[in-house]
């Protein structure tokens, strides 16, 4: 049983010395729980969250412990008549060949059968397509003619709230890094506008967003925060409602970035409303059964970007930070 364990705090961006791969025996199931055997392992932003030692909503990874992951997996062997060996299952386990399911535990079955691959409950039918459905279309309630701004567009969440702002009607526009992401936003998902934000200055990026958005953005959903979002501050119409769903540009930073434009929410009556996917969990299911349509209609696509191998979990986690993945990032454990 591999296991990808964090042994050492990141400071700042992790390093490969902050964790080790070691191989233990597989685990028996504990009494009426079982084992899973992970095929794919969500890799998020979050996890690098979870590896700082802070109190946040969910406890942080403790050192020597395998690195927290949701995964995808079979069940391996079982004191639970519920859980019968190869049932498939989704839960929130670790970076690890297998994992103990207590009972009582946060692991579910799914249904397979109804994607082309499990690895799509991670992605469009998992916590990342969730948050796009429900930050998007609950939280910020998108009216047809609407202007609706995302940033981190190209990514996993972003890629999706795009798809779903233009189902909703609104004038989409993406802020990515890169001309090959940018051209994706269009080409691929369907954005009306893409805009490259690497190396600009907060005034060059206000200065693009206001060509695009001469009104300003109805709809701000935030991903990346620092300098994008006081970009995207400037560029507010009133009673905008703004969508703080993820602060990436931060997570690796020793000190906070901060946003410097805030009195523009003053200004324009506008309300900035936190996002946690985990309040959602009783309508998980409302939230897949409209994601899964969506895609059977041809209306919603979701890349995954698939990396192999737990001995290569670490660069494949920073690939996150890097803006290499291109689509919601998995990797494939066996
Ligand atoms: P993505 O697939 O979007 O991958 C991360 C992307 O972030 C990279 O590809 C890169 O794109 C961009 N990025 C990385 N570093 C920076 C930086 N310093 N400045 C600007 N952009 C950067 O990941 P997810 O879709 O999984 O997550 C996107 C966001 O959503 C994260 O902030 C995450 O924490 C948040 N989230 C929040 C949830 C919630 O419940 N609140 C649930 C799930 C995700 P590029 O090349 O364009 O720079």
């Amino acid at each position: 049983n591999r296991q990808f364990l964090l042994v050492r705090r990141p400071q700042g961006a992790p390093v490969p010395e902050d964790f080790r791969l070691v191989d233990t025996p597989i685990p028996t199931p504990p009494p009426g729980g079982f084992i899973v055997r992970n095929r794919f392992a969500s890799l998020d932003p979050a996890q690098r969250g979870w590896m700082d030692d802070a109190e946040s909503y969910m406890p942080p990874i403790p050192l020597g412990d395998p690195v927290r992951a949701t995964t995808v997996g079979t069940v391996h062997a079982s004191d639970n008549p519920d859980f019968q060996p190869g049932q498939w299952v989704l839960g929130v386990n670790a970076l690890e060949d297998y994992s103990i399911a207590l009972p009582g535990g946060f692991t579910m079955p799914i249904d397979v059968g109804l994607v082309p691959s499990p690895s799509n409950f991670l992605s469009v039918l998992g916590a990342v397509g969730l948050t796009s459905y429900f930050g998007l279309l609950d939280m910020a309630k998108p009216q047809p003619g609407e202007t609706l701004l995302v940033s981190g567009a190209a990514g996993a969440v972003g890629s999706v709230v795009g798809q779903l702002g233009k189902i909703a009607g609104c004038r989409v526009i993406g802020i990515a890094g890169g001309a090959d992401k940018c051209r994706r936003l269009i080409e691929d998902y369907g954005f009306d506008v893409a805009i490259d934000y690497k190396g600009k200055t907060v005034a060059a990026l206000s200065a693009e967003i206001a060509a695009a958005a001469p009104d300003g953005a109805n709809i701000v959903f935030e991903n990346v925060g620092g300098d994008v979002m006081d970009a995207e501050l400037l560029n507010l119409a009133l009673n905008a409602r703004v969508v703080l769903c993820g602060l990436i540009s931060e997570y690796n930073a020793p000190e906070k970035i901060g946003i410097r434009n805030l009195w523009e929410v003053i200004a324009r009556q506008a309300t900035i409303h936190g996002f946690l996917i985990a309040a959602y969990v009783d309508r998980f299911g409302e939230g897949a059964a409209a994601m899964a349509q969506w895609v059977a209609d041809g209306k919603l696509r979701m890349d995954e970007d698939i990396q192999e191998g737990l001995e290569h979990a670490y660069p494949a986690f920073m690939r996150l930070f890097s803006g290499a993945n291109t689509g919601k990032l998995v990797l494939k454990i066996g």
